[in-house]
């Protein structure tokens, strides 16, 4: 193959992106670039500015450890305050000319004659050693398919894609789904909105969020390097406890928060019957536990409406439900959520044998540690399958993987013109243990229906354990479980390969 190659190329400049690109940089990998379809950096943070739009995660948390900061305003920093961060990042890192904005990858095919990943853009083709899919798990937005959802007459968009020149003000709104980004919504809009109506398909487990600013003195105390480190260390702590305790189980712990959120409930609302529609009657923890102080109390507003039949048509002028009963609407707000599967299907993939990531996903999304897939050298996911978190921040996984790949880059530099390829049997092995975990965990068992499963009812969104676990297994490239395969020798993955 032609062309002078490079050591990586990056697809996606959201969190995880930038994180890949900071770290190869820095370990001297530094003929990369980062493909980003977008003409901003930020994924999912610059793509969801809807109202209220903020992490459920603490920011000393949901930062890289590897670039912290201590003046975050609060606890839980809002959209604005992410996306400035991961704009510092760029700036602070020079990546700024390693970016490739506005480029839409259309396919990516590996070439066994070359060992090295052909990567057509829609602004031409780049040649290179290394391909990071960083394309982000929750990326595609998911449209309900409801009856006359394109015969809406007014507004009608998706939260992921806020309509900003939309004035709610005075105007009949409509929410559909009580998701994360839902009951951040609401509460935000409530008020302006002449009537609210919230369509709940199926009520949410909700915590107490205690969200609060960060005071001069603790910014001061959190500028001190080893009590930011303790800082962090116990924010992440916590919520591992929560997972060794039981989490991703049923258990005892699951009835206990159970309680604390009906306590929640009961407190918030006054209104039994509106408690009683609000009351899930899956295990909490079987879908996203959600936090919020202002959701509950909004719906007892005289204003805003909970509507828990099911939507059995949309019409031009509004929502009909099951009842027959009809709901006049001016705009139409989809809180639906997200496509997983989606997201890395886009790249178009094509590994060795002109075999393609759909092909070798038929029975489902599938790779070790969530990063790597026999037939396919020199490519590595991040946030793959299986390596989504409900209970502790994602962003520790990102960083397991990060390093993961940079394993693979340091091998990869002893071995020029040769590849690196997972063996067929660590990623079974890895599948079986995971699966394994899976068939007793609380998505499994806890009586709901989620996004994190398939339409096959398999899990291939969630890690099954904590974040320290998985970092163990998967935040160091093991030689054992790879392969080098090379143009003039055939691998021992082509022999074995899946
Ligand atoms: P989501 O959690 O998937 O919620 C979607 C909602 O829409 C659910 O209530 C669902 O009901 C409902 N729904 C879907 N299709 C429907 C249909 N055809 N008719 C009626 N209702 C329908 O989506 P999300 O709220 O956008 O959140 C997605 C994920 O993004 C979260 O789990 C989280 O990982 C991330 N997120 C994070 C934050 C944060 O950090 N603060 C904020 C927002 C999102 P059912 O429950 O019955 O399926």
């Amino acid at each position: 193959m032609s062309g002078n190659p490079l050591d990586l190329v990056v697809v996606g400049a959201g969190f995880s992106g930038l994180a890949m690109a900071i770290r190869a940089d820095r370990a001297g990998f530094s003929r990369l670039i980062i493909l980003e379809k977008a003409d901003r950096i930020g994924g999912t943070w610059r793509d969801n500015t809807y109202p209220g739009a903020a992490s459920d995660v603490p920011a000393h948390l949901y930062s890289l450890s590897f670039a912290p900061r201590s003046d975050w305003s609060r606890l839980f920093p809002r959209q604005g305050e992410i996306q400035a961060y991961l704009q510092g990042l760029v700036a602070e890192h020079g990546l700024a000319d390693r970016l490739s904005l506005g480029t839409t990858v259309r396919g990516a095919t590996y070439d066994e004659a070359s060992c090295l990943w052909r990567v057509e853009t829609d602004r031409g083709v780049i040649v290179t050693r290394v391909l990071v899919g960083a394309v982000g798990a929750l990326h595609a937005p998911a449209r309900p398919a409801l009856p006359g959802l394109d015969r809406f007459a007014g507004p009608c968009f998706h939260t992921a894609e806020w309509n900003h020149g939309c004035d709610l003000t005075g105007r009949r709104v409509g929410v559909v789904g009580t998701g994360a980004s839902a009951v951040q919504i609401v509460p935000e809009i409530a008020g302006d909105a002449a009537h609210l109506t919230l369509f709940q398909r199926s009520p949410a487990w909700i915590l107490p969020r205690h969200d609060r600013p960060y005071g001069a003195v603790a910014k001061t105390l959190l500028g001190l390097a080893p009590l930011r480190r303790l800082y962090r260390a116990s924010l992440f702590w916590r919520r591992e406890l929560t997972a060794l305790f039981g989490f991703t189980r049923v258990s005892r712990l699951t009835a206990g928060a159970e309680s604390l959120a009906r306590a929640h409930l009961k407190r918030t609302i006054a209104d039994p019957d509106l408690r009683r529609r609000l009351t899930p009657s899956y295990r909490l923890g079987c879908k996203r536990v959600l936090l919020s102080d202002d959701f509950y109390p909004t719906l007892a507003r005289p204003d805003v409406s909970l509507v828990t039949e099911a939507i059995r048509e949309v019409t031009p002028h509004g929502v009909v439900t099951a009842d027959g009963a009809e709901h006049p609407l001016d705009v139409l707000i989809l809180a639906t959520g997200f496509a997983p599967s989606g997201s890395f299907d886009r790249l178009a993939l094509t590994g060795r044998d002109g075999r393609t990531l759909a092909q070798a996903w038929r029975k489902g999304a599938d790779a070790f540690h969530g990063i790597a897939m026999a037939g396919f050298p020199n490519l590595f996911l991040l946030l793959g399958p299986n390596t989504g978190l409900g209970h502790n921040s994602v962003l520790a996984m990102v960083e397991a993987q990060v390093a993961h790949v940079l394993g693979g880059l340091r091998w990869l530099k002893k071995n020029p013109g040769r590849a690196v390829e997972v063996r067929a049997q660590a990623q079974s092995a890895f599948r079986a243990s995971v699966d394994a975990r899976l068939a007793d965990s609380i998505w499994a068992r806890g009586g709901c229906g989620s996004w994190y499963l398939d339409e096959k009812g398999r899990n291939r969104t969630l890690w099954p354990g904590t974040a320290t676990a998985y970092r163990r297994g998967a935040g160091r490239l093991r030689r054992r479980d790879y392969t080098l395969v090379g143009p003039l020798q055939r691998s021992e993955a082509a022999a074995t390969g899946p």
